[in-house]
């Protein structure tokens, strides 16, 4: 029986592009689905930055109709590092060949829509010439969002069209909003323009129509799978969701194992396990010193990765800092995003290094010398679909303190101070007295009880986030999205 064929749409994919978690699916998914015996095919955009030399310029061009008359675009052929799954990039300089990837930082390109229409149609254009008409094409958040409304449309009666959609949602805040007046852009008519496809609140709303085209839909955990179909999480379209809610699966992502190891990370300056532990107390001093903050092995080091961004709930942190920085504790952020954050942790770092670093920048060596440095991981978020990072903080023995929401739930187990269990530290209200309490609570429990902090460590270090469990979750999907389309299911 040939395998089950996969067309995998992302705008960004690592490590060829990232922005955020996104691009650490699109680059370990189709890899572990692939070992699962599937053949599945990568589609991003080319990207300033990607090393064009090292690809494949495939001959011909690919005409993608667009609302103006086709646009050419060329097509380059990679392959996902460490594997033989094949990626697609489409080259279409006048839209990709710029320093960002969706826009400066706090602003979109005007014509962000046009780029990713021409995406995702381009997409399966290629699709159709490559002669690979895929038994399932799984597209992912709003720059790919349109696909599942082409097959139904566009590619009505054409092989494309018995193809299954899968839509996977990363991040429901980011849901490609454009001026209502722009569908035409999309090449769709405007009978799609009505509030059951793609017609939100007089915007076009790329999301909301793939909610409405998808075979089936999915989330990057079960709890945020849940929320997002309520007003507190739903961001407008928890109404939707609930109506899709038997097709909507809940999949926690995995980590990449080989990149985050700390046993053999070439980023860090000793490596580690849980039988091993003394290399991770030369990375916490390494990393004091390489951060300018005092050396001192009995300090508590607490680490802060991600986008200064409302979702991550860095203000109330701010908020918080005033007293955390009068408690016996070290505190080192990287970040970047809103500016204003930015500027507040920058200052902050200055007046008080002796106890507060911050980093503005994106800098992978650094965040993974903090994950593996830290004795704590800071993340208070608002809302977290998944969240790597505190995956990558219990793999490298670092406990995180997270607050109770999405996915932070499905991967920390909260300490219980009785039995000394757990992986990390949680709260459910995100207020300056949630936070420092159980910041407080660590500390009490690093100074009080170590060797609570010693068996947490262990069992952090021993949780299995690895992608072959979330891949056979998402084959699953696969065939229940293939059965649905077909009407029968792929073995038969
Ligand atoms: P999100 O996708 O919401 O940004 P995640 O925790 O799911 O948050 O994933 C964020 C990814 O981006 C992680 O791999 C994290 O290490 C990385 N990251 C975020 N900000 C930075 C930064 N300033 N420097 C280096 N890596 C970062």
């Amino acid at each position: 029986m040939p395998p089950l064929k996969v067309l995998f749409v992302a705008s960004e994919v690592a490590p060829f592009r990232k922005t955020g978690g996104l691009a650490d699916v699109a680059g370990a998914l189709p890899k572990a689905l692939r070992r699962r015996g599937l053949d599945v095919r990568v589609v991003m955009p080319l990207y300033a930055g990607i090393k064009w030399g090292d690809l494949e310029p495939l001959d011909g061009m690919l005409n993608v109709p667009m609302y103006g008359g086709p646009l050419r675009a060329g097509v380059r052929l990679g392959r996902l590092p460490g594997s033989d799954v094949p990626i697609y990039f489409i080259e279409y300089h006048r839209f990709f060949d710029r320093p960002y990837l969706y826009g400066p930082p706090g602003q979109a390109y005007l014509d962000n829509l046009e780029r990713f229409t021409l995406l995702s149609r381009g997409a399966l254009e290629l699709c159709k010439a490559l002669a690979f008409i895929p038994d399932v094409v799984h597209a992912n958040d709003w720059q790919t969002a349109l696909i599942p409304a082409y097959i139904n449309t566009v590619e009505w009666a054409r092989p494309l069209h018995a193809s299954a959609s899968v839509f996977t949602i990363h991040n429901l805040a980011y849901q490609g909003n454009f001026d209502g007046g722009s569908m035409f852009i999309t090449g769709l008519g405007p009978e799609h323009y009505n509030p059951g496809e793609f017609e939100h609140f007089g915007d076009v709303n790329l999301m909301k129509g793939a909610i409405a085209h998808s075979t089936m839909l999915s989330t990057v955990s079960p709890t945020y799978g849940r929320e997002i179909q309520t007003p507190a999480y739903g961001f407008g379209l928890d109404g939707v969701l609930a109506a899709r809610g038997t097709e909507l699966r809940g999949i926690l992502n995995g980590i990449d194992f080989d990149e985050w190891n700390p046993t053999a990370d070439p980023l860090l300056p000793a490596g580690f396990d849980a039988d091993h532990p003394i290399g991770k107390a030369a990375c916490k001093a390494a990393l004091q010193k390489e951060v300018g903050l005092p050396v001192r092995p009995g300090t508590p080091l607490f680490g802060v990765i991600g986008r200064l961004t409302p979702q991550k709930g860095l203000d109330v942190l701010a908020y918080a800092l005033d007293l955390l920085l009068k408690w016996d504790m070290q505190l080192v952020l990287l970040g970047s995003g809103d500016s204003e954050a930015e500027r507040f942790f920058a200052a902050l770092s200055y007046r008080r290094g002796d106890k507060f670093r911050a980093f503005i920048g994106f800098d992978d060596g650094l965040a993974h010398r903090i994950e593996a440095g830290a004795d704590f991981f800071l993340m208070p978020s608002r809302f977290e679909p998944c969240g790597l990072n505190q995956m990558y903080s219990l793999r490298y023995g670092t406990l995180p303190i997270v607050r109770a929401t999405g996915g932070l739930i499905d991967t920390v187990q909260n300490y219980d101070e009785k039995h000394g269990t757990g992986t990390g530290f949680m709260f459910e209200d995100l207020t300056v007295a949630g936070l420092t309490n159980t910041v407080g609570w660590a500390l009490s429990t690093y100074f009080n009880r170590p060797l609570h902090i010693e068996g947490m460590r262990r069992s952090a270090m021993a949780q299995d986030f690895s992608w072959s469990r979330a891949a056979a979750a998402y084959e699953r999907m696969y065939h229940e999205a293939y059965t649905r389309r077909r009407g029968h299911s792929f073995a038969a």
